[in-house]
Order: structure tokens, then C-alpha cells, then sequence
């Protein structure tokens, strides 16, 4: 390949806001064919709203809010932000907390007035009422605990929906002969809905998986022979996004996604993901 050739290549690339951070970098993504999508803020919008509250026994709604969002400001996740934004849309007071921390994947848990309090997976609470795990199952949203030490009492539903292409966009990446898989964070039950509308297979599909777990899912496929592209753009995807024969961070994601990454997709759009495949293709035949 000419070197000259692959510059005007990743010319072309800053031209439709695709960022190739090497020339060399087209090569790899010629010889792609599975794509490792994430979701939340990749195949969604990222911006997830709050819907249903559960609560159990006497707690009244608001105060569920009251406390999960006093715990979730000290977190960016964007189930934090939707709990947050909600609180103040509805003129819930955010409460003063100490000893706040993030759990990656998981949650997060602060101290109000000598009380921890926990939000995020049934995991994190030693218990969990049967009215609430029913509400874990249930909808397509993404469905976290709010709990006092360590008994979850209420269940809060944030729904994230799919960006306008992303149907689209996975349908054009298989044309392209891909294979698309979609790996997660969050829970089955959401992940295969979201599968679902975007068209990817119900056996492609990785749930629950911890953030420091993503990459070895990447790994995985790569020692079944795949050479796999992953998409992602959370603090959550970097090691995948590292371990990956080609790593592609959305624009719109953290720094650290972007930092990993050998791509940044400054539309933020798995269509821009089938773009960069096109073009390196493109670019490499004419070369050949
Ligand atoms: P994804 O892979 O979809 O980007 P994450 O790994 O960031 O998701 O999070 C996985 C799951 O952990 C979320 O779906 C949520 O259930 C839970 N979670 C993570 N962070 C928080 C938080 N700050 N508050 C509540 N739940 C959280
Ligand atoms: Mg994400």
C-alpha cells in the first residue's frame, strides 16, 4: 500500500468526521468481520428517562427519588443523570451525602444522615423484597434499587431508547458481511429487547458483563479466529476497546473511550461505524 494512498484515506475519513489515528490503522479495518457494539451511549442515545417507581411498604415515590438522586449526583453515569434530571424536574430537593462511591458497573452508595444508602443492581443488597424483583423483570427499561442499608425498597426504571440509525446502521454493517454482536453492562432482559430492535441475533447477545470483564469477551471471539472492531464509548469500554483488532469510540463518550481507541466517530452513530469499513475498503482496492 502507498503511503500516499492511505493519507488520502484518512483524509477522506476527517472529511465525514470518521478520525483515524494512523494510516496504518485502514488496513485493520479492512480485515474486520465481526463488530462488538455496546449499548448504552452507543446503539442508545445514552440519555435514559426515568419511568416507573416501585416502592415496598410505606416509602412514598418522592422520597425514593429524593434519596437515590442525592446518592446519584456524585456519579456521570447516565442512569445517575436520569435520576438526577428527574429529581429536579420535579422540584425534589438534592440532600447534602459523605462518603460517596462509584461502583463501575454496578451502582453507587453515599451516607445520608448516618444512613448508607445504596442505588443500582440487586446484587449490591443483602435484600430484595419479591415485589421489587418482579420489577427487575419486568419492561424493557433498565431497572436499578434504591435500598437503605443494604435492604433494597424501592425499584427505579430508566428507559434508554435506540438512536434513529442504529436499525439501520447494523443492517448495512451485515451487508457488508459483518457480524454484529451487542455486549453489556446492564441486564438480560433489557439487553435483548434492545437486541431486538436493532436486529441483532439473540445469541450475540453478552449481559451483565462488569466493566473489567468487556475486554476478555473481546478476547474470546478473537481466539475463535474473529478479528473483531469494538464500539463503545464509556470508561467501561477502554480495555475492550484496547484489546480489540480495531477499537472505534463514539465522539460523544468519555475521553478515556477516545484515548483507547483507533477511531473516533465524531457523529456519534453506529452508520458512521459501516462508513469507516466502506472507506477502508474503498481505499485499500484502490491501492491494490
Ligand atoms: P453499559 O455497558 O450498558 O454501558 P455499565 O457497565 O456502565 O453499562 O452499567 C451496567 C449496569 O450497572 C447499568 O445498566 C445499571 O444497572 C448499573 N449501574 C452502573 N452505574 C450505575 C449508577 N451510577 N447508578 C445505578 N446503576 C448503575
Ligand atoms: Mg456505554
Amino acid at each position: 500500500a502507498t503511503p500516499t494512498a492511505l493519507l488520502t484515506g484518512t483524509g477522506r475519513g476527517a472529511e465525514m468526521g470518521i478520525l483515524i489515528k494512523g494510516p496504518q490503522i485502514l488496513e485493520s479495518t479492512r480485515r474486520v468481520d465481526t463488530v462488538v457494539l455496546d449499548k448504552t451511549g452507543t446503539l442508545t442515545t445514552g440519555e435514559p428517562v426515568l419511568g416507573d417507581i416501585v416502592t415496598t411498604g410505606s416509602l412514598a415515590e418522592e422520597a425514593a427519588l429524593k434519596a437515590a438522586a442525592a446518592v446519584e449526583s456524585g456519579s456521570e453515569h447516565p442512569v445517575a443523570r436520569a435520576i438526577v434530571d428527574a429529581a429536579r424536574d420535579r422540584g425534589v430537593e438534592l440532600v447534602t451525602t459523605t462518603a460517596f462511591t462509584n461502583l463501575p458497573g454496578q451502582g453507587a452508595r453515599a451516607t445520608i444522615k448516618d444512613t448508607e444508602v445504596t442505588v443500582g443492581k440487586a446484587d449490591l443488597f443483602a435484600e430484595v423484597p419479591a415485589q421489587l424483583r418482579a420489577a427487575l423483570d419486568a419492561g424493557t427499561g433498565t431497572t436499578v434499587l434504591v435500598g437503605w442499608n443494604g435492604i433494597a425498597r424501592a425499584a427505579l426504571t430508566v428507559t434508554d431508547t435506540p438512536r434513529p440509525t442504529s436499525a439501520a446502521a447494523v443492517a448495512r454493517l451485515r451487508e457488508q458481511g459483518l457480524t454484529p454482536y451487542l455486549l453489556t453492562g446492564d441486564n438480560e432482559h433489557t439487553a435483548r429487547a434492545i437486541a431486538r430492535e436493532v436486529g441483532i441475533d439473540e445469541a450475540n447477545v453478552d449481559a451483565g458483563v462488569l466493566p473489567q470483564d468487556k475486554f476478555a469477551h473481546v478476547k474470546a471471539l478473537q481466539e475463535r479466529g474473529r478479528v473483531v472492531a469494538m464500539v463503545g464509548d464509556g470508561v467501561n469500554d477502554a480495555a475492550a476497546l484496547a484489546q480489540a483488532d480495531l477499537g472505534m469510540a463514539m465522539g460523544s463518550g468519555t475521553d478515556v473511550a477516545a484515548e483507547s481507541a483507533d477511531i473516533v466517530l465524531m457523529r456519534s452513530d453506529v452508520d458512521a461505524v459501516a462508513d469507516a469499513i466502506g472507506l477502508s475498503r474503498k481505499t485499500l482496492r484502490i491501492i491494490k
